[in-house]
Protein backbone atom coordinates (compact mmCIF):
# COMPACT_ATOMS: atom_id res chain seq x y z
CA UNK A 1 0.00 0.00 0.00
CA UNK A 2 1.74 3.45 -1.13
CA UNK A 3 0.40 5.87 1.88
CA UNK A 4 1.13 9.60 0.30
CA UNK A 5 2.94 12.16 2.20
CA UNK A 6 1.63 14.37 4.57
CA UNK A 7 1.77 18.16 4.40
CA UNK A 8 0.91 20.25 7.46
CA UNK A 9 0.20 23.93 5.93
CA UNK A 10 0.26 26.25 8.75
CA UNK A 11 -1.78 29.75 7.15
CA UNK A 12 -3.85 32.19 8.02
CA UNK A 13 -5.05 33.96 4.67
CA UNK A 14 -8.23 32.02 3.54
CA UNK A 15 -6.98 32.22 -0.19
CA UNK A 16 -3.49 31.26 0.14
CA UNK A 17 -4.59 28.33 2.47
CA UNK A 18 -6.95 27.28 -1.04
CA UNK A 19 -4.22 27.79 -3.30
CA UNK A 20 -1.92 25.93 -1.59
CA UNK A 21 -4.34 22.95 -0.52
CA UNK A 22 -5.17 22.82 -4.46
CA UNK A 23 -1.45 22.60 -5.62
CA UNK A 24 -1.05 19.70 -3.37
CA UNK A 25 -3.94 17.69 -4.47
CA UNK A 26 -2.50 17.73 -7.69
CA UNK A 27 0.80 16.51 -5.99
CA UNK A 28 -1.29 13.83 -4.84
CA UNK A 29 -0.41 14.79 -1.42
CA UNK A 30 -2.25 14.94 1.98
CA UNK A 31 -3.58 17.94 3.41
CA UNK A 32 -3.69 18.99 6.94
CA UNK A 33 -4.43 22.98 7.70
CA UNK A 34 -4.46 24.73 10.81
CA UNK A 35 -5.00 28.76 10.53
CA UNK A 36 -2.88 29.67 13.59
CA UNK A 37 0.81 28.03 15.03
CA UNK A 38 -0.88 26.73 18.50
CA UNK A 39 -3.00 24.28 16.06
CA UNK A 40 -0.47 23.71 13.63
CA UNK A 41 2.06 22.97 16.34
CA UNK A 42 -0.64 20.47 18.42
CA UNK A 43 -1.63 19.48 14.38
CA UNK A 44 1.85 18.04 14.41
CA UNK A 45 2.01 16.26 17.60
CA UNK A 46 -0.54 14.64 16.67
CA UNK A 47 -0.45 13.61 13.21
CA UNK A 48 3.83 14.15 12.47
CA UNK A 49 3.30 15.05 9.00
CA UNK A 50 6.04 14.77 6.56
CA UNK A 51 6.50 18.41 5.69
CA UNK A 52 5.05 21.56 7.26
CA UNK A 53 4.37 24.62 5.43
CA UNK A 54 5.22 27.58 7.69
CA UNK A 55 3.55 30.70 7.34
CA UNK A 56 5.59 33.47 8.84
CA UNK A 57 2.81 36.38 9.28
CA UNK A 58 0.00 34.95 11.76
CA UNK A 59 -2.37 35.80 14.36
CA UNK A 60 -0.86 35.27 17.79
CA UNK A 61 2.15 33.26 17.80
CA UNK A 62 4.42 33.92 14.12
CA UNK A 63 6.04 31.30 12.07
CA UNK A 64 9.74 31.82 13.12
CA UNK A 65 8.43 31.24 16.93
CA UNK A 66 6.50 28.23 15.90
CA UNK A 67 9.31 26.94 13.79
CA UNK A 68 11.78 27.65 17.51
CA UNK A 69 9.01 25.39 19.29
CA UNK A 70 8.90 23.08 16.69
CA UNK A 71 12.43 22.23 16.57
CA UNK A 72 12.71 22.28 20.48
CA UNK A 73 10.07 19.17 20.62
CA UNK A 74 11.75 16.20 20.37
CA UNK A 75 8.68 14.50 19.13
CA UNK A 76 8.46 16.95 16.03
CA UNK A 77 12.04 18.02 15.30
CA UNK A 78 12.20 16.27 12.61
CA UNK A 79 10.08 17.67 10.79
CA UNK A 80 10.83 19.82 7.96
CA UNK A 81 10.08 23.01 8.31
CA UNK A 82 9.78 25.08 4.97
CA UNK A 83 8.80 29.00 5.57
CA UNK A 84 6.18 30.19 3.42
CA UNK A 85 6.19 33.62 2.86
CA UNK A 86 5.34 36.81 0.60
CA UNK A 87 9.02 38.38 1.57
CA UNK A 88 11.62 37.73 -0.80
CA UNK A 89 14.48 39.58 1.01
CA UNK A 90 17.56 37.45 1.58
CA UNK A 91 17.09 38.62 5.59
CA UNK A 92 13.85 37.41 6.12
CA UNK A 93 15.22 33.97 4.59
CA UNK A 94 17.97 33.85 6.73
CA UNK A 95 15.98 34.88 10.05
CA UNK A 96 14.21 31.90 8.70
CA UNK A 97 16.98 29.56 8.55
CA UNK A 98 17.90 30.74 11.61
CA UNK A 99 14.92 29.80 13.52
CA UNK A 100 15.21 26.18 11.93
CA UNK A 101 14.07 26.22 8.48
CA UNK A 102 15.76 24.10 5.79
CA UNK A 103 14.45 26.31 2.71
CA UNK A 104 12.31 29.49 1.91
CA UNK A 105 9.27 29.47 -0.41
CA UNK A 106 8.34 32.69 -1.65
CA UNK A 107 4.68 33.68 -2.34
CA UNK A 108 2.86 34.10 -5.06
CA UNK A 109 4.20 30.95 -6.52
CA UNK A 110 3.23 28.86 -9.91
CA UNK A 111 2.26 25.12 -9.27
CA UNK A 112 5.17 23.65 -11.34
CA UNK A 113 8.14 25.54 -9.22
CA UNK A 114 5.69 24.92 -6.02
CA UNK A 115 5.59 21.17 -6.25
CA UNK A 116 9.20 21.08 -7.06
CA UNK A 117 10.33 22.92 -4.13
CA UNK A 118 7.90 20.66 -1.83
CA UNK A 119 9.36 17.22 -3.91
CA UNK A 120 13.11 19.09 -2.63
CA UNK A 121 12.01 19.97 0.83
CA UNK A 122 10.78 16.35 1.38
CA UNK A 123 14.20 14.60 0.46
CA UNK A 124 16.01 16.82 3.09
CA UNK A 125 17.22 14.82 5.36
CA UNK A 126 18.65 15.85 8.47
CA UNK A 127 22.77 16.19 8.22
CA UNK A 128 22.67 14.32 11.90
CA UNK A 129 20.60 11.47 10.14
CA UNK A 130 22.60 10.85 7.28
CA UNK A 131 26.41 10.70 7.56
CA UNK A 132 26.93 10.66 3.80
CA UNK A 133 24.88 13.00 2.59
CA UNK A 134 27.14 14.70 0.34
CA UNK A 135 27.46 18.83 0.30
CA UNK A 136 26.07 20.73 -2.29
MN1 LIG B 1 -0.21 35.15 7.13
Amino acid sequence: MIVNKTVLVIEDHELNMKLVRAYLEIGSYEVLEAVDAETGIQLAREHHPDLILMDIQLPGMDGLSATRVIKDDQAIRDIPVVAFTGYAMAGDKQTAMEAGCIAHITKPIGLDDFLEAVAQCLDHRDPEDSPDKEDE
